[in-house]
């Protein structure tokens, strides 16, 4: 019997499968390292679960993303549009490769990238130069669109996809908060030639770190792959074609990823179990409401997030931060919109309001997959009695 008054924390992992038989199996093995069979089987599975022709196994996700952006031959004096709202994962890969980061507000209903807000963007801020679509101010070549899945909730890509074939821009997606998610019935990852996962430890699947590359394209695989294993041209002498990276996943991370894969569509079950028990409690608090789903989409809810209006609620965000942790409970906030971010001071945005309003406002509520009823009773008890309180 757990306590009535244990923490509960924002997202831990279930490890209730064969995880611990499957790193034992490779300890076993010897093959503990960047290859063997783990690291493949890992491979196949998630690109048979997801229905791409390639994937490579990566070290993060942030680094799939790094790669990624390398393989699309992105670099100095390019510029990649990203959303504001995300973790900061992507942002920082576009400045690995050396290019420049343009930020793009988010949308209020699923608070996903704006494909108007993108088009506003590239109509308002860019110009054609040679024949080369250019940031206005710093002339940066503008390549590509990085669509994010915040939060388990698929991006519009049919409408980003649109605004980009208009600039013949790459899109690359980072659907490392939304495996398993569905956009008009096809499965995230394989909505554009390149995308991203992460098995950190706090996503859906977690492979207690690592990432993937999944790409249509065999070349842009091959290539990932060169680059993933410090670009080694010959194994014996050790003959190096370029600057690599050592980036791969290694084989108990991928062990630990087969057991967890395996059990995806009960992860899902219950992540969006518990979005539904939180949306179905919480239906009569004013000025509290869950991210919404839209009707094509089948988010893999990561992370069951909600806003808080403070002037319907009769407390902010903040408030409700502090008295679920009074109460042991672990909630977070969104990330600090990237446009703010000291990281990428300067970079440039066409404004984003609904951003920084979700900033203020949204929270992330307790969400691991074994999060029980009277736990969620817990957390709603918590907003119920701030919002009667507040009244
Ligand atoms: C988690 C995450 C990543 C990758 O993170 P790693 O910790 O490097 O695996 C990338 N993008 C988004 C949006 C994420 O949430």
């Amino acid at each position: 019997m757990r306590s009535p008054s244990a923490p509960i924390p924002l997202s831990a992992p279930r490890l209730a499968g064969h995880e611990a038989r499957y790193v034992l199996e490779c300890v076993r093995s010897g093959w503990i390292s960047s290859a063997g069979p783990f690291v493949e089987r890992f491979e196949r599975d998630v690109a048979e679960r997801v229905g791409v022709p390639c994937a490579v196994a990566t070290a993060s996700g942030t680094a799939a993303l790094h790669v990624a952006l390398r393989v699309a031959g992105i670099g100095p004096g390019d510029a990649v549009l990203v959303p504001t709202l995300s973790f900061i994962a992507p942002a920082n890969a576009v400045r690995y490769v050396g290019a420049l980061p343009l930020f793009v507000d988010v949308e209020a209903r699923y608070w996903q990238m704006d494909p108007e807000r993108l088009a506003g963007f590239l109509r308002q801020r860019c110009r054609v130069r040679q024949g080369v679509l250019q940031e206005r101010e710093t002339g940066a070549r503008i390549r590509a669109v990085v669509a994010v899945h915040l939060l388990g909730h698929p991006v519009d890509m049919d409408a980003i996809r649109a605004v980009a074939a208009g600039y013949e821009l790459l899109v690359v997606e980072d659907a490392a908060e939304a495996l398993g998610a569905r956009h008009r019935d096809v499965p995230v990852g394989r909505l554009a030639d390149l995308a991203c996962l992460s098995f950190n430890g706090n996503k859906t699947v977690t492979a207690g770190g690592g990432g993937m590359l999944l790409t249509t394209r065999r070349a842009w695989a091959e290539r990932a792959r060169y680059l993933t294993t410090q670009a080694k041209d010959d194994p014996v002498e050790a003959i190096h074609g370029e600057v690599g990276f050592n980036y791969r996943l290694s084989g108990l991370q991928a062990a630990l990823g087969c057991a967890q894969l395996e059990q995806l569509d009960e992860l899902l079950a219950a992540k969006r179990a518990i979005a539904a028990s939180y949306a179905g409690r919480l239906a009569d608090v004013p000025g509290i409401s869950l991210q919404a789903e839209a009707p094509w989409a089948w988010s893999s809810r990561w992370l069951a997030t909600v806003r808080v209006e403070p002037g319907r609620f009769g407390a902010d965000r903040g408030a409700l931060f502090a008295a679920l942790a009074a109460h042991g409970i672990e909630s977070r906030p969104l990330w600090q919109p990237l446009h703010r971010s000291p990281a990428h001071a300067g970079a440039p945005h066409g404004g984003c309001p609904v951003a920084e309003t979700l900033q203020r406002e949204a929270l992330s509520l307790p969400s691991s997959v074994d999060l029980d009823p009277e736990q969620i009773e817990r957390v709603v008890g918590v907003i119920r009695s701030l919002a009667r309180r507040a009244a």
